[in-house]
């Protein structure tokens, strides 16, 4: 048999495509501790989420049996208009870096909100409408959550409030305009037309906004609206489930052109991307059926694999999700000014905690002159500008591949290149223009987020 050259991007067709999403908790022989009712203190039923998610969410939130998932026809519809996504094998990234390794990633930027949050949007927006549900709010930082739900909920016909950082309201007008595109009602936080809004508004008229108030203020719409609710695009089980997606795509591509990865990496903010990624290749290692090393990247001033508290804290900054159990710098935890990457979530994905906690996947942190840097490099052999969030996978591939150029082992490595970074450009001229610094909090610094842990008999352990 002849070796055929290995395309630079590899495509499954529409038919190859998964019809259903898997469930990693399924195979955790060891689940994550369960969900507090913060009320009472229990462990959440179904029932409790109700006022939270639409029904069937919540339903996916609680499943941890159902291994498969079938996927909506009308999501996988949906899905067909951007998906699959491209496996891409960085044969000039190799080149450049004159190493052994083979280096692939799969790209999630080829839809308008620029990232994967469109997968779990589609389905979050899909189940909403069905159910009969008249509204979603969110709020937005980067942008790129709030966009892929405008998406999903103009596609559906499902009304949406994004509530907008004041900050990026005025400095990312272009944002506003494409989430407008797809008919998102966009507010500028703190606004006039809440409660918490006004109140901020009447101590602080000239304040930029933060991302707590525009989360308080899209929370206290959807419980006062009737048919309403508040969003998550990030850690919870149900948003994993959906980005698995990404993973079982993957997966079926390498085994088209006889590959397996020795490596995975991914970036970490709450972990969807990086648990869709790696969900079928994390069965296999349960399963005990292939051991590749997994490796979760996060920015240095944002360390809550690395530096966190593994307890009960909220998944939401409005604290009004159950409690859950999980790698976390407290709700209060606030980032540094001078961090531009993204990825500025306080806790982790209960399910990469939980994984992360008993050894299944390792965590490292990087600085983000050294984020970038590698983000400019990477652009230039690819051709693909990244986000932010993304290159802190793309660092770590990078320095692995040189290792293995020191090693001369030929490992397979496969990273996930989250998005573009289009929307990102002030972070880059910072970079370009010198001006970015790096930031590594002290143990001072982070103490008074853990101080904002629960203060519940669960933390005290
Ligand atoms: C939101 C986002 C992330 C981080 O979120 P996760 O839930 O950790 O995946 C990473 N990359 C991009 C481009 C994003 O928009």
């Amino acid at each position: 048999m002849t070796m055929k050259k290995i395309p630079h991007r590899i495509y499954l067709t529409e038919d190859q495509m998964p019809r259903q999403w898997y469930n990693l908790r399924a195979d955790m022989k060891e689940q994550p501790d369960p969900m507090l009712n913060p009320a009472t203190l229990k462990p959440a039923t179904q029932e409790d989420l109700y006022p939270v998610f639409c029904k069937e969410l919540a339903r996916q939130e609680m499943d941890a049996a159902t291994r498969y998932v079938d996927i909506p026809e009308e999501v996988q519809e949906f899905y067909h208009m951007y998906r699959p996504s491209p496996l891409c094998r960085a044969y000039n990234l190799e080149k450049a870096l004159d190493t052994p390794a083979k280096i692939y990633y799969k790209f999630e930027g080829n839809n308008t909100s620029g990232s994967h949050k469109l997968n779990s949007a589609v389905a979050q927006a899909y189940y909403a409408k069905k159910e009969g549900l008249t509204g979603l709010t969110t709020e937005t930082g980067a942008g790129q959550w709030g966009t892929a739900l405008a998406e999903a909920c103009a596609f559906f016909g499902l009304p949406l409030t994004v509530f907008m950082v004041k900050v990026s309201f005025e400095q990312k007008p272009f944002r506003k305009a494409v989430i407008q595109t797809f008919d998102g009602n966009v507010i500028a936080s703190p606004s006039s037309s809440t409660e918490a809004g006004r109140k901020i508004l009447a101590e602080n008229p000239n304040t930029g906004g933060s991302l707590g108030c525009a989360i308080s203020e899209a929370v206290e719409k959807a419980v006062s609206t009737p048919g309403c609710r508040y969003v998550l695009g990030s850690v919870l089980n149900q948003v994993l489930l959906h980005q698995s997606i990404i993973g079982l795509e993957t997966k079926q591509a390498m085994e088209l052109i006889d590959e397996y990865p020795d490596l995975i990496i991914g970036c970490a903010g709450g972990g969807s991307n990086l648990g869709g990624l790696i969900a079928p290749f994390m069965q296999d290692k349960l399963t005990g059926k292939a051991n590749p090393r997994i490796i979760a990247v996060e920015p240095a001033s944002c360390p809550s694999l690395t530096r966190g508290r593994y307890a009960y804290d909220f998944c939401d900054t409005a604290r009004i999700t159950p409690m859950a159990r999980m790698y976390t710098l407290g709700s209060g935890f606030m980032p540094s000014p001078n961090h531009a990457g993204g990825l500025r979530y306080h806790g982790m994905s209960p399910i990469l905690s939980k994984l992360y906690h008993d050894g299944f996947m390792e965590a490292v942190s990087v600085e983000q002159t050294r984020v970038f840097e590698a983000a400019t490099f990477f652009a230039k052999q690819e051709t693909i500008l990244p986000a932010p969030e993304s290159a802190h996978a793309i660092r770590t591939a990078i320095d692995e591949a040189k290792k293995c150029k020191e090693t001369g082992e030929a490992k397979t490595i496969l990273f996930g290149l989250t998005g573009t970074g289009y929307f990102d450009m002030t972070a880059y001229s910072s970079y370009l223009e010198g001006n970015m610094s790096d930031y590594i909090p002290t143990d001072e610094d982070l103490k008074p987020g853990f101080a904002s842990l629960p203060d519940i008999p669960q933390n005290q352990r």
